[in-house]
């Protein structure tokens, strides 16, 4: 497949380091809060991104990290230490925090269907290694030691900033004007980031002992220590969001190289933000939704999903519950067709139309591959739709349109087998099912089972009374 790769600042045929397996990083989530849909469509396209690889046969490896030790957080152009904080205000443990939303956290990737890492990792659990790097990046001459903490001089590595389409110069013009890092006394240069902070007054927690001082390790090296932990020193598909190309990703680079003297990643990919009614997300504006608040207004996670496909994952996309609600609207119209699709009986089976629907097919495949081009992909999908409607089916040409649909869904991951078992009663079903369990308590039994039958031959919906009251099922 080919990707457009930050760093080479075009599309690039994706060639595995090992034979048939990519090694796969993503920056995972701070767990100081519930993450919200900005977050989320992020996970979702890495999920995109790691199951057409898988489709194309390759075996991939995914690593998450959770950073659940204390760090800045640029959030608002204001830094600072979220998790420290929530943890004061809400008095609990900074681990009782980074518990509490990693679970939120992993709750909100299953009910996206995006597939869980094959490696999730805390930082906590890796000091050791982050020390280790650390002190091969000392003995490589690449640090100094100031109040604050240990620091990486950025003028010592040549290649710094190579992530960003502009100079070294004027990264340093950027950050300037953007003022968005601290910079403490003895800062040599102002890119010069904390690879081991020093703990202040009162910090107590998520602190451990370094041959520098008591402290915690700075949010970039825990990325790079266990990415290299468990993918090598070298290897395949970097990711995240696109705020983090000219600071983490780039210190990133700086602090693994250095270390090493390896290319650190072949691949960087990059998602583009979301945005809400044209604007950021901002919890100073109330424009920050999760994944739960979308339920509460009656969507199905898998509606975002759905929505998060339909535009490509390098232009910006703007969330607004209109869009939301096409999406829907249009999800459930496929989920629809495909549940149609079980009820053709006749006999036959016509190539032709199979072979045209065999040539949308690959022009859906070739379109993920083609840098997850996902609107693309989905405007084969309703074209395929739209040829099934124009014709009259047999059950074997049916089939093979569930089954070309079913191969989408494995990258699409908007579960088009299991989704009518799993959905819930629509209002008009859920209407008939109290109206007939008033009919049953009052004993009109004549009533309550003409209800039932409704149900059944209209809706597919099985209705059990059990000792331990009333019980539905959809039809199997
Ligand atoms: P964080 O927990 O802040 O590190 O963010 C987790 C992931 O979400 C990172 O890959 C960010 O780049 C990404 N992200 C943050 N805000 C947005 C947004 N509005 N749209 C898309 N991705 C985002
Ligand atoms: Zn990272």
């Amino acid at each position: 497949m080919k990707l457009f790769n930050t760093l080479a600042r075009k599309k690039e045929e994706i060639e595995p380091i090992k034979d048939n397996e990519i090694g796969m990083y993503t920056c995972g989530p701070t767990v100081y809060y519930y993450p919200h849909i900005g977050n989320m469509a992020t996970y979702i396209r890495e999920d995109l991104l790691k199951r057409v690889l898988e489709h194309d046969g390759l075996k991939v490896k995914h690593v998450m990290n959770f950073t659940d030790v204390g760090h800045l957080v640029s959030d608002e152009d204001v830094g600072e230490d979220k998790l420290r904080k929530e943890a004061e205000k809400e008095k609990k443990t900074m681990k009782e925090i980074a518990e509490f939303y990693g679970g939120e956290f992993l709750k909100y990737m299953s009910l996206l269907n995006n597939i869980k890492p094959n490696v999730t990792c805390k930082a906590s659990d890796h000091i050791e290694e982050i020390i280790e790097l650390t002190k091969k990046l000392e003995g490589n001459g690449f640090l100094y030691v100031i109040p604050d903490g240990v620091y990486f001089n950025t003028s010592k590595f040549k290649n710094y900033g190579e992530l960003i389409p502009s100079t070294f110069e004027k990264l340093n013009a950027n950050l300037k004007a953007g003022a968005r890092v601290e910079r403490p006394e003895g800062l040599k240069n102002i890119t010069d980031f904390a690879v081991w902070r020093f703990a202040r007054k009162g910090e107590k927690e998520m602190v451990w002992d370094s041959p520098w001082g008591r402290g915690f390790p700075g949010w970039h090296i825990e990325c790079s220590a266990m990415s290299m932990k468990y993918l090598g020193e070298t290897f395949d598909i970097h990711c995240g969001g696109i705020d983090h190309i000219p600071i983490h990703h780039t210190n990133e680079i700086a602090q693994s190289e250095a270390a090493t003297g390896k290319k650190f990643v072949n691949t960087w990919v990059h998602f583009s933000f979301i945005n809400i009614n044209g604007g950021k997300m901002a919890k100073s504006l109330r424009n920050i939704y999760t994944v739960q608040d979308l339920i509460d207004k009656g969507f199905d996670p898998l509606d975002f999903r759905f929505f998060v496909l339909t535009g490509h994952y390098r232009q910006g996309l703007n969330f607004t519950f209109e869009a939301l609600e096409n999406a829907k609207t249009t999800l459930n119209k496929i989920y629809g067709f495909i549940e149609n699709l079980k009820n053709f009986k006749e006999e036959g089976f016509d190539k032709n139309f199979a072979e045209k629907i065999s040539e949308l097919k690959n022009e859906f495949f070739e379109a993920v591959n083609d840098d997850l081009n996902t609107p693309t992909a989905i405007a084969k999908m309703h074209e395929i739709i739209k040829e099934a409607n124009k014709k009259h089916l047999s059950k074997k040409d049916a089939e093979f349109i569930l089954n070309t649909l079913l191969d989408f869904d494995s990258v699409l991951g908007l579960n088009f087998s299991t989704h009518s078992e799993k959905k819930e009663l629509s209002k008009e079903v859920e209407k008939l099912v109290d109206e007939r369990e008033k009919f049953r308590k009052s004993k009109n039994f004549k009533e309550a089972d003409r209800i039932r039958n409704t149900l059944k031959n209209e809706y597919h919906v099985i209705i059990e009374d059990s000792s331990t009251g009333l019980k539905w099922r959809f039809e199997k």
